[in-house]
């Protein structure tokens, strides 16, 4: 082994967080350092997370429009084919440019990239077993831990990525499967369970909640977004649970029992998607040389500042608390590196939003109503629906709502959600006016363009403190 390289920090993980983070430091001078095992920078959220399954959700959206909604809109097209090999290289193309991207800033960052898989062997002491051979020791001021997250297996199927996959084999299968049965109605199942259903499986959810969508969606959005989800062929069954599999036949079988009654039945599936929810990743990392401590999921334990108790050491992204989201990773991010070098610095975790990118799409911010409930706060609501906003009706796209969620007293917002087109790109406005403390009169009050959907969030905030014009 070499002699020990001195670093203002080192860096262990190249998604989101860690590569935000490197970029950030060495924007203020840092002598830093970031390993990554994957060989590739950008983690989970642009080689096998966000960035490949927007490009499925987009390109088979795309697809699925042509073939069944053109015709009213005086489109007569002939022959649509499906070359899912294609789909899947442009996907590819769109990860390549972005993690290459990443490289690319690094440099002009003066980052030190480390392909290779770190270790903690001390408290300022970061081992790395390099992926083109040799180790290396990295003596640090400080670390950031930011390895992510994993998919949570389900007990009793063996996850091969091929028939029996997570997200993973999801955005890379290589033929349409004729059924696919989802274990989970979150938003990867939604997400994945849309891109297999548009392209022609028969996609069937099972979700152990009364609900879909995933912790924090609100309830009214929630059904809505069922309802239209199921319009478009796929299939759910709420409050059922998955007993157990047999992956032995040529058909995968899946007993599943309703959660109330007991009633027992079988599933058949050319594949299941397992899509329960995601876990902390530190496996391997050794946090019991040093005694960092995880809670009871598995989650590494940090204080406000995002410090263990080993002060110089912090941790940020999916490998500990709070919402496992790129944004929310890229947050925290930054302002890791600010605490670092300027002693503080700034999240909102109230005002950190949430896309499901189905379509239509579902967002929010905020509370949603049954949250706000169970606290007693006395509140308000207004809401506004697609099938009056003028965009809309000439987009033939008016599925959908936005809801706003205001203090009965002060008229302060709450919270957003909204299922409709571009609910997204929409949700930002929402972002800024629960970042600053707005109420729902003060979003009213702000001219939005004409025609444009966002009127459609301009009259839900109408609607919320007095009422709407076009509805
Ligand atoms: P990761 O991206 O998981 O990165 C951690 C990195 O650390 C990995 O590359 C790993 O290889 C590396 N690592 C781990 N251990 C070591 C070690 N010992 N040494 C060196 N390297 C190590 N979020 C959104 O906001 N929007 C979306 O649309 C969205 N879509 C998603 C779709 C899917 C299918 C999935 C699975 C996730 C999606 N997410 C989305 C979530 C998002 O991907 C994560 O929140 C984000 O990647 C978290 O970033 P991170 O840096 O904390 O972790
Ligand atoms: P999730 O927590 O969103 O949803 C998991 C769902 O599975 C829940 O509805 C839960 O009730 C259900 N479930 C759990 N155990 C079950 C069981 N035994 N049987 C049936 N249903 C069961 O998790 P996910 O969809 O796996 O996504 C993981 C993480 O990745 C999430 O935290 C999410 O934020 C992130 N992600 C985000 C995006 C995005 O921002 N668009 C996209 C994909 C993933």
């Amino acid at each position: 082994a070499t002699e020990a390289q001195e670093h203002d920090l080192v860096i262990i993980g190249g998604g989101v967080a860690g590569y935000v983070a490197a970029i950030k430091a060495g924007q203020a001078g840092l002598k830093v350092a970031c390993i990554e095992k994957r060989g590739v920078l950008g983690g989970t959220c642009l080689n096998v997370g966000c960035i490949p399954s927007k490009s499925l959700l987009n390109n088979s959206h795309l697809y699925h429009q042509i073939l069944h909604d053109t015709k009213k809109r005086g489109i007569e097209v002939g022959e649509v084919k499906l070359n899912l090999q294609q789909m899947m290289a442009a996907k590819n193309t769109s990860v390549d440019g972005l993690t290459k991207g990443v490289e690319f800033l690094f440099k002009k960052n003066k980052v030190e990239y480390i392909p290779g898989t770190a270790a903690l062997s001390g408290e300022n002491e970061v081992k790395v077993n390099k992926i083109d051979g040799g180790e290396a020791t990295f003596r640090a001021k400080n670390i950031i831990i930011a390895t992510g997250s994993e998919a949570t297996p389900f007990p009793g199927l063996t996850i091969d990525e091929k028939r029996v996959v997570t997200s993973t084999g999801a955005i890379s299968l290589n033929e349409v499967p004729k059924k696919m049965v989802v274990i989970g109605g979150g938003i990867i199942g939604l997400e994945m369970g849309s891109v297999w259903s548009r392209l022609g499986a028969e996609v069937t959810v099972v979700e152990f909640l009364g609900q879909i969508g995933g912790p924090g969606m609100d309830a009214e959005i929630s059904k809505m977004s069922q309802k239209i989800l199921q319009k478009q062929g796929m299939k759910f069954k709420l409050n059922t649970k998955v007993l157990g599999g047999d992956d032995s036949g040529e058909t995968l079988k899946l007993e599943v029992e309703a959660a109330k009654g007991g009633k027992k039945e079988t599933l058949d599936a050319d594949v299941v998607l397992v899509a329960i929810g995601r876990r902390a990743y530190t496996a391997g990392l050794g946090l019991e040389n040093i005694g960092l401590e995880v809670d009871d999921k598995g989650r590494l334990v940090i204080d406000q500042q995002y410090r263990t108790k080993i002060p110089h050491i912090r941790v940020i992204g999916d490998c500990t608390f709070g919402p496992m989201l790129a944004h929310k990773a890229e947050e925290e991010a930054v302002a890791a590196i600010e605490y670092i070098t300027k002693g503080f610095g700034h999240v909102n975790y109230n005002a950190i939003p949430s896309v499901m990118y189905t379509h239509p799409e579902v967002a929010w911010v905020g509370q949603n109503e049954a949250e706000v409930k169970e606290q007693g706060v006395k509140y308000k609501t207004g809401s506004f629906p697609f099938s009056a906003n003028s965009r809309a009706k000439t987009n033939l796209e008016t599925e959908g709502m936005v809801k706003f969620i205001s203090d009965a007293e002060t008229d302060r917002i709450l919270g957003i959600h909204i299922v409709g087109p571009n609910a997204g790109e929409m949700i930002a406005e929402g972002v800024l006016a629960v970042e600053y403390g707005a109420s729902s009169e003060d979003v009213a009050r702000t001219s939005h363009a004409h025609p444009t959907l966002a009127e459609a969030f301009k009259e839900a905030a109408m609607a919320t403190y007095s009422k709407a014009i076009h509805y």
